[in-house]
Parts: structure tokens; sequence; C-alpha cells
């Protein structure tokens, strides 16, 4: 009974949001459409057709709402009832005719295409109509079709390593997930873009995304997904070779799982902590860990598990110097990745061979582990390529065909229309303006339409690449690509603005005395300080760990000592409250007045001269600012400070520095 009264008020308000609604959002549909799916497990189809009945009928209900919940029962169904599947497909294909060119509508056709894909035909179809409805739902304005498809196509784009289209479908996921306040969604696809990142080699990007989703972790309490950022901000440090940053990660990860008795994962973790145990030349720690290991997978035949930790003991005797015990070990395992067909640990064990023959000073064998993982790599790169390239060129196709069935069935039903009402020849007539008429329809809707939602798309996107999501200030990219030219644009002869380096003083002394979390705070709570002193045209951006850069624009009566001053005045006055307590924050200033600039490279290089004054500020003993003269800074003498610079004529201390008080 409560059940159904859950299930009736769910309803109820899932008609009132979804048709109230001018805009599409992400409404409580997809969220609610799990929700029932897993309270009500086998009898959900049965809910959600009441559900779509709600739709069907409605005469406000429009077609891309009809379609979403079809394509939703349809992905339930294909696991259990193909052929109900089937009847969701044609309906859906109904409703693409009369909707013309609806781009939602289509994203849900070739969703429910790809759902029947996913149990009936093969996983090759399943990619290909999964990439379709990606293409489509790019173009619709229906956010929880853009998320969902976004999310799930992004393991296509992983398996074939494409991960500039990762990137895409996993921003388009999150910028939804943003815009809808919705924690959970946020995490997941954050979650995901640290992996994508950190394949990238992007680690600061996967750091970032790391913080992102630590920050929605804060108002949810999941331990599962809480794991897995732990896990790859671990990994992304491990990258960084921060080994005993990634340690911290990987044991808070590891106290959670054993936690929820996750035994298997609590094994792979202890493997995590062994490797890097090994990188930080501790073998007899790693040896430890690895016994655990090694017992558990043997108790449970996990053959997998146990050849990970095979893997670990070869790399440990190869440190120790036990080289033909650990090239035994080392070929059995490659045997099995290979024999087993795991591709990604076989290249990851080569990658670790390569790492440790390092640590061990072989540089012989760090060689040809080398030479034989860019072999390796190189191999599924080709294979990987031409795969991915098919699906988007049978999603093409797959795209004109909906076009021609569509025209097909348009000229269809008008000719019988007209049959009634036309003789012969009018009707060639009619047919061939009425045909031309459709394809101009098509063609303004389609382009309008796609222009609308590509900019929308683009505004969301670019929200994201150039946003630091811990500190809410600006990132280096948006630095690069829009601040430099803003400040060629706006530099006139006469007029003076100034670029300033900031770096907070001990700031490692944060984390070390409260933690990371409290570190994370300090910085966010610096960036709020600053950004309450700005002028609309100044800019902050977060350079990188605790490092930041403001951008105060060439304007007539800027005072760049005072504004200077004022600066380290702020940050001076503003104590950050850590356990209760205020602490006092200070900070080191190197800084360049900005003339007239004409080039990204010249704002390079000014950006060069400011970081060697912020280094003399700290050199000088910290909480104060050092300048480029004014002097020095008029076009001429920067370029020769540079040209001096460059040729090894100068040193930091010839260049003229006006560091008071030191
Ligand atoms: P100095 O006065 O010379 O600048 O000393 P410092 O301790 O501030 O500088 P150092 O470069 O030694 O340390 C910076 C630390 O900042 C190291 C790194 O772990 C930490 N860090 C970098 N990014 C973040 C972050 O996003 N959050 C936190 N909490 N710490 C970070
Ligand atoms: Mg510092
Ligand atoms: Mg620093």
């Amino acid at each position: 009974m409560i059940k159904k009264i859950a299930l009736l008020s769910v309803l109820f308000m899932f008609s009132s949001s979804i048709f109230s609604q001018e805009q599409y959002h992400f409404t409580a549909l997809e969220l609610e459409m799990d929700r029932i799916a897993i309270r009500y497990g086998a009898d959900r189809s049965e809910q959600l057709e009441q559900l779509k009945q709600l739709l069907v009928n409605n005469p406000q209900a429009t077609a891309a709402e009809k379609a979403l919940f079809s394509t939703f029962s349809c992905s339930l169904k294909a696991n259990l009832a193909p052929t109900l599947a089937e009847e969701s497909l044609a309906a859906l294909k109904d409703l693409m005719y009369e909707s013309l060119n609806d781009n939602s509508v289509k994203a849900a056709v070739a969703l429910c295409e790809a759902s029947l894909a996913q149990y009936v035909t093969s996983s090759d179809d399943y990619d290909v109509a999964l990439y379709k409805a990606f293409l489509f739902s790019q173009l619709s304005d229906l956010a929880t079709l853009r998320y969902w498809i976004g999310l799930n196509i992004n393991d296509t784009f992983i398996q074939y390593n494409d991960l500039k289209s990762s990137e895409l479908a996993l921003l388009t996921a999150l910028g939804v997930a943003i815009d809808n306040n919705d924690d959970y969604r946020v995490i997941v696809s954050s979650m995901s873009l640290i992996h994508t990142y950190r394949k990238q080699g992007k680690y600061d990007l996967a750091i970032e995304y790391a913080n992102l989703a630590q920050e929605s972790l804060n108002n949810l309490d999941d331990n599962w997904l809480q794991d897995q950022v732990y896990i790859g901000r671990a990994a992304t440090l491990q990258s960084l070779n921060k080994y005993d940053d990634a340690l911290f990660y990987y044991k808070k990860a590891l106290v959670n799982a054993k936690e929820q008795a996750k035994y298997r994962e609590v094994k792979f973790l202890q493997l995590d902590i062994a490797f890097v145990k090994l990188m930080l030349k501790k073998p007899g720690q790693a040896n430890k860990g690895l016994e655990e290991v090694m017992n558990y997978s043997l108790e449970y035949d996990d053959q997998f598990l146990l050849h990970q930790a095979k893997l670990l003991q070869s790399h440990i005797y190869l440190f120790e110097g036990l080289g033909s015990k650990s090239t035994q070990l080392f070929n059995q395992v490659i045997n099995y990745l290979q024999r087993e067909n795991y591709p990604k640990e076989l290249l990851n064990a080569w990658q670790q061979l390569i790492q440790v023959a390092k640590l061990s000073e072989n540089q012989v064998l760090e060689r040809k582990s080398l030479q034989r993982y860019n072999a390796l790599l190189n191999e599924r790169t080709v294979n990987e390529r031409a795969v991915m390239q098919g699906i988007i060129t049978k999603a093409h196709n797959g795209i004109r065909v909906y076009d021609v069935e569509l025209a097909a069935h348009e000229l269809k039903r008008q000719s019988v229309l007209q049959k009634e009402l036309l003789s012969n020849r009018d009707q060639l007539l009619a047919s061939t303006i009425f045909l031309a008429a459709l394809l101009a329809i098509i063609g303004v809707r389609f382009g309008w339409r796609r222009v609308a939602s590509y900019r929308r798309r683009k505004a969301e996107i670019c929200r994201q690449r150039y946003y630091d999501p811990l500190t809410q200030c600006f990132n280096r990219r948006y630095l690069n690509e829009v601040i430099v030219s803003k400040l060629i644009s706006s530099s006139k002869a006469g007029n003076s603005g100034v670029l300033v380096m900031i770096d907070i003083d001990h700031f490692k002394q944060f984390n070390d005395t409260y933690g990371h979390a409290a570190g994370d705070n300090v910085l966010k709570e610096v960036v709020k300080t600053l950004q309450a002193d700005l002028r609309p045209n100044d800019n902050i951006v977060r350079l990188g760990g605790e490092e930041f850069l403001m951008v105060l624009p060439p304007s007539d009566n800027l005072n760049v000592e005072a504004v200077i001053e004022r600066i380290l005045q702020v940050i001076n006055r503003n104590p950050v409250i850590i356990e209760d307590k205020p602490r006092r924050v200070t900070i080191s200033i190197g800084y360049i007045p900005v003339e007239k600039v004409n080039s990204a490279v010249k704002v390079e290089e000014l950006l060069i001269l400011a970081d060697k004054a912020l280094y003399h500020a700290k050199e000088c003993g910290r909480n104060r600012a050092v300048g480029i003269s004014e002097l020095q800074c008029s076009a001429n003498a920067i370029d020769n400070i540079v040209t001096a610079k460059n040729n090894g004529l100068l040193k930091l201390s010839e260049i003229r520095i006006d560091a008071r008080g030191c």
C-alpha cells in the first residue's frame, strides 16, 4: 500500500513537473525512472506502462517527452522481452516521422536501438547505435538525454581510447549535473573525467575534477563513490610520482573498503599500496602486503588477482637484484594476460616494469621494456583507431538512413492525401512543390536548432573548461585562451596594468598540520578574500597548487604600488578559521607592471619575470612583494632583459628589482 502511494505521488510529481517546464531541464524524470526501476524490480515495466499512458493521451506532452518515456521503457524491456522492445522502437519511429526533425526524438530512437543491440544483436551494433544517439543528443535540448547518453557512450570511447570524445561526452554529462545541482551525478561524471584526464596525461585537470567530486561528496554520504574518488586521486598522484600523497589516498580508500567489507577491492588496494611502497624503495613493506593478497587469491582461486600479485612479486625481485626469478614471474604474467586477453593490463605491466627498472638503475632493462611498451602501444592505438573510425562511419550512414526513411514516409503520407484531391498532372506538380518545401523546412529547422543548441552547449563547456572547481576562480586555460588576448587588445600606450603572481607562504604546513581538507579550505578562503577586492575587469587565475595570478588590465588610473600593498594587507588581515581558531595566512608576491603588450609571447615573458620576482620575495623572507621596476617594463627594456637572459648574459640579481626591505 505504502509502495503504491509512494509511486502515485511520484507519478504525480513527475507529470506535473515535466508539463510545467518550458525549457527542458534535467527533470526528476531519469532520477525517478531509476528509483522506480530499482524499487519495483520485475514489476517495473508495468508501472512504466501506466506512466506512459499518462503521456500518450496527453495533448500537452511533447514528442520529445513521449520519446523519452518510450526509450526508457525500451531499455528496460530489451533485457526481459525483446519483442516488446521492438514494439517500442516501432512506436518511436512513428513519433520520429510525426515530429520530422526533432533531434531529441531521433536520439531516443537511436538509444532504443542501442538497448536492443545490447541484448539482442551485437556489441558492435550497440556502439554504432549509441554513437548515433550521442550525435543527436548533442543537438537535443533534453538535458536528461544528454546526461544519460554522454555517460554511457563514454565507456565506448574509453574502450577504444578516444580520449577527446570521452572528454566531450563527460563534460556534457557534467554540465547537466551541475545545472541541476545534482551532487550524485556531478560525482559520477567527475570520477570518469579524472580517469580520462589521467589517461591524457592532464594530471592538473584530473586533480581538479577529484576536488570537484570531493566537494560534492561532502554533501552526500556515499562510501562507494568516495572510494572511487580516493582511488582516482591516488592514481593521479602516483602518475605524478607523488608517492607519499598517493599512499595517503590509497590508504583512505582501503579503510573505506574494509569498512564496507569489499574484500576483493581491499586486495587490489593492497597491491596498489605495495607498488607505491616499492617505488618509495621499501620492498620489505611491499612484500608484507603482497603475502596477504597471494593467500587470498589462492584460497578463492582468483587467477586475475593472483597474476597481478605475481607481477608485483616480480617487481620486488627485480628491485632486490634477483633478476632471473623476476623475469620468470614476469613472463608468466605476460603470458596469462595475453592468453586471457587483457590488453590494458598488459600495457600496464610493461609500464610498471619500465618504472621499476629505472628505480633499480637497470638501464638496459629500462630501455628494452620501453621499446616493448611503445611497440605494443602503437599496435593497439592503430587497431583502436580503426575500430572507432568504423563505428563513426557506420553511425553517420545510419543517420542518413533515418533521413531517407523520414522523407520517404512523408512523401508516402502526402501522396495518399493528394491522390484523393488531385488529378495525375496536378499531383506531380504538387508533390514536386511539396518536396521542395519539405526540404526547405527540414533544412531551416535543422540548421536553426543546431546553431541554437550548439551555442548552448558551447557556453556550458566553456564554463567547465575555464573554471577551477575548488576555488571557483579561473584556471590556466582561461589565462592562455582568453585573458592573454584581452590583455593584448586592451593595452594602450600610456596606460599601465599589472600582473601579480601570488604564492601562499608555507602552505604545505597547513596540509601537514591540519590535513588536506583544511589546506583546500585555505585556498578557497584566500581566493574569496582576493575576489572581494577586485574591480570588474580584474581576474584571478589559479596557476596550480597554491599559486595564483591576478591580472589587472591596463587602465588610466591604476596605482600599482597601492594595489599591491592592499593585496598584501587584505590577506594579512583576514585569517582563515581552522579547527575553530583563526590562523594567519601570508602570501608572497612577484609583480610586473604591464604597458604595451602585443603578443602572447610577450605576456609569457612578463610572467617569467614576475615569477622571478616572486622567487626573490620568498628569498627575502616571504609576506612581501617584489616588483620589476616600471622603468624596465617599457617595451624595449623588457626585450632587452629577455634577450639578455636568454643569451645567458643576465642573472636575476642583475635585473633591477624594486625589493622593498630586502
Ligand atoms: P613556500 O612558502 O616556499 O611557498 O612554501 P609552501 O609550503 O607554500 O610551498 P610548497 O611548494 O613546498 O608546497 C605546496 C604544497 O601545496 C604541496 C602540495 O601538496 C600542496 N597542494 C597543491 N595543490 C593543493 C590542493 O589543491 N589542495 C591542498 N590542500 N594542497 C595542495
Ligand atoms: Mg607556497
Ligand atoms: Mg608554490
